[in-house]
């Protein structure tokens, strides 16, 4: 049987470290475009991008936060830039037990990029417009997805719907509309 194809969207956003001049602009607009009332507050330390600083090696390096994770990486890597050591988590992405970055403040809820997905969507994202110096590129493309993908969203949804109202629900109305056909 041939595979069902689809296509989906992969957006990224290309760092440019070499351009980033440490202005933090990204963090401000992160964090402001991300408070409820949307631009209600803006806080870099509720901001989805955090700007690695050594101002006195001209050294600044954006990171976007990334996944949650319960438990602390047993492995980590140490850096070497320009002959400055960095701390072993300083470039992790993670929102982690060990660290404060990527986290909420005064909830501590992991915070992750979103990519700014919002209705109506924007045509490139917050921290990317407001880089004047050209360190955040947008880039958007699109794959061939394979069927398995497919199955993999619609378990997702099943279980979603679970989630909200119960599994024994969902199965009675399946069975209900089953019969109907
Ligand atoms: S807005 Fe651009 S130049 Fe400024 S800190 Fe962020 S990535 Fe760097
Ligand atoms: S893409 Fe949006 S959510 Fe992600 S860091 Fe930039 S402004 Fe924040």
């Amino acid at each position: 049987m041939t595979k069902a194809k689809k296509k989906r969207v992969i957006k990224t956003i290309a760092i440019d470290a070499d351009k980033c001049n440490g202005c933090r602009g990204c963090e401000v607009i992160c964090s402001a475009f991300h408070s409820a009332p949307q631009y209600g507050s803006t806080n870099p330390a509720r901001s989805r991008i955090r700007i690695v600083r050594d101002p006195l090696a001209d050294i600044y390096i954006p990171v976007f936060g990334g996944e949650y994770t319960a438990a602390e990486c047993t492995g980590r890597s140490e850096y070497t830039i320009d002959g400055k050591k960095y701390d072993a988590c300083a470039f992790c992405r993670a929102s982690c037990p060990s660290r404060d970055a990527f986290k909420e403040p005064d909830s501590d809820l992991p915070l992750k990029c979103d990519m700014c997905v919002s209705d109506p969507s924007l045509k490139e994202p917050m921290c990317v417009q407001w880089c004047l110096a050209g360190a955040l590129t947008y880039i958007e493309r699109e794959e061939e997805a394979e069927e398995a993908e497919t199955v993999e969203e619609l378990d997702a949804g099943l279980a979603a719907l679970a989630d909200k109202h119960g599994w024994q629900k969902l199965v009675d109305a399946v069975s209900r509309i089953s019969k109907k056909q």
